[in-house]
């Protein structure tokens, strides 16, 4: 069904509950639904849009995102969050892409959007046409049906230009539904916090609480630990989504140690991977609330986890293993390790992720060369490489395109990275490959150290030996103050590479 008919339901068994809250204000069930509907009714009647339109969110995290989001399903359009720290013309670009004929935006994005050309009509939250879009007619049926696009999820980008990947109301009401079966039971105080982008991951979980009556709690700006320590504290049965670099943020906090965490009940993480030293500080702190999801836009949140059971299963004799991986596959979803013509791998040997699960997008918006890569009767290529042990869990390696190739062999960056963290003076770090003349390739480390810690290249390399083959021992180290991430805090790898480019092109 319509996503935005579930929250009709929701709103007419228990108008009063809570629904959204926010530093200054709370908004109810009844008066969601109530937003929604005249958003939905203003977006046909005043703005002439129909049914199947496309309209983008270039939105902050705001008190008015999930009313938008729904009043856009309500009106039976498909919505296309954007995240709003994009430059202005990669939010224009995306917005051409997708043929949007409106971009509904809060004040920040749409100031900036206004001096771009092509833009289409921009709607900012606060605005005259806003308010308009608040005193719609009341739109409370939709006759559309599960198959139709309702978010259309642009890639980051990491590995090239992003892709429209377009999610129905089928496959977000599968991954509401496995949040349900593989996460946490839901109730009406349960709190879903977004502290990090609602475009993304955060406001995507935001749809189970939404579906199950439960209340929003929408921190406005960027992600600041002490205002996530202070709702901790505030209230109760709090989850979140952060990704691995937010919570290293968190538990490397002044503030970490006395903060009153008792409203804390789960702390989703993933997106990019956690090192199991980062992972085991984090534990330390939050004990085993921790809750690990391996998704991607084109199957959003859902393609393994590691529960949060099996993060306080200490005497598991594969603990640490179960840790370093991206767990087991989620309910209802098939995962299998393929080579590049599909074929299945055994156990233990690496390859690419597929999986199959009705969270799977309907495709990449007007791509067919795209969609006839990463598709296949149901099933999508990750583009991720890695290993599904004998007891069933996967192993992350890399982004395909991450991956090392020196001398004919494959090195996995983030092997060579878990070793490298294990310094405890060592902050971040990524590992790269560089053209090189005998190899192909050479492992090259950039690392960051932490504030006070002081960069020692040998103890780094003996820190290899003890542990990695030697070929897989990086070369080259490059000590930096910081590694470039895109708005997600993703490491850019490809920056990386190209700065190193550009060096060996220097030094020809
Ligand atoms: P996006 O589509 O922007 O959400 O990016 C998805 C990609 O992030 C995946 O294909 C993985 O490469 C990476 N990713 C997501 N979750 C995890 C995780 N738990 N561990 C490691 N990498 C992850």
């Amino acid at each position: 069904m319509n996503l935005s008919l579930g929250l009709a339901q929701v709103a007419r068994r228990s108008p009063d509950n809570p629904a959204i809250l926010w530093h200054s204000g709370a908004l109810s069930y009844g008066g969601f639904e109530d937003q929604v509907a005249r958003i939905a009714g203003a977006l046909r009647d005043r703005h002439g849009l129909k049914p199947g339109a496309r309209i983008g969110m270039a939105m902050e995290n705001a008190a008015a995102f999930l009313p938008v989001l729904y009043g856009i399903w309500r009106a039976g359009m498909a919505a296309i969050p954007i995240n709003a720290k994009l430059h202005p013309r990669e939010i224009g670009w995306i917005l051409e892409n997708a043929g949007a004929p409106m971009c509904i935006a809060t004040p920040g994005p749409a100031d900036a959007l206004g001096g771009i050309s092509g833009v289409p009509a921009i709607i900012a939250t606060g605005s005259a046409d806003y308010a308009a879009l608040l005193a719609g007619e009341p739109v409370t049926r939709v006759t559309g049906g599960p198959a139709e696009p309702a978010w259309i999820f642009y890639t980051s980008g990491t590995t090239g230009r992003p892709k429209g990947a377009v999610l129905t109301h089928r496959n977000l009401t599968a991954m509401a539904l496995a949040y349900v079966a593989d996460v946490d039971r839901i109730g009406p105080e349960d709190v879903r916090m977004h502290a990090a982008p609602m475009s993304h991951g955060s406001g995507i979980f935001a749809l189970p609480f939404v579906m199950m009556g439960a209340r929003n709690l929408v921190l406005g700006g960027s992600f600041e630990p002490e205002r996530v320590f202070a709702v901790l504290g505030d209230h109760a049965k709090v989850s979140f989504f952060g990704a691995p670099t937010m919570v290293a943020r968190l538990v490397n906090h002044p503030l970490a140690g006395s903060a009153d965490l008792s409203g804390l009940k789960t702390l989703c993480y993933g997106g990019a991977p956690m090192y199991l030293a980062d992972l085991k500080r984090a534990l330390e702190l939050f004990g085993p609330r921790l809750y690990q999801l391996y998704g991607q836009g084109e199957a959003p949140m859902t393609i393994t986890h590691v529960t949060k059971a099996m993060h306080g299963d200490t005497a598991h004799p594969r603990y640490d293993d179960i840790l370093s991986s991206a767990g087991f596959p989620r309910t209802a979803t098939e995962v299998a390790i393929v080579d590049d013509d599909w074929n299945d791998l055994p156990a233990g040997e690496a390859g690419e992720i597929v999986l199959r699960n009705d969270c799977v997008m309907a495709g990449y918006l007007d791509d067919p060369a795209a969609n006839a890569a990463a598709l296949r009767d149901g099933w999508l290529r990750t583009g991720d490489v890695g290993v599904i042990d004998p007891l069933g869990f996967v192993t992350l390696k890399d982004r395909s395109k991450d991956l090392i190739i020196s001398g004919g062999v494959n090195v996995y960056p983030r092997e060579v990275e878990e070793v490298l963290l294990r310094a405890d003076w060592v902050r971040e770090t990524a590992v790269v490959g560089r053209p090189q003349a005998d190899f192909g390739e050479e492992v090259v480390a950039f690392v960051v150290a932490h504030p006070g810690g002081a960069p020692d290249e040998a103890a780094l390399d003996r820190l290899c030996l003890d542990h990695l083959a030697r070929f897989k021992r990086p070369r080259v180290y490059r000590f930096v103050a910081e590694l470039p991430k895109n708005n997600y805090g993703k490491v850019l790898k490809t920056v990386l590479r190209e700065i190193l480019a550009r060096e060996g092109e220097a030094g020809r």
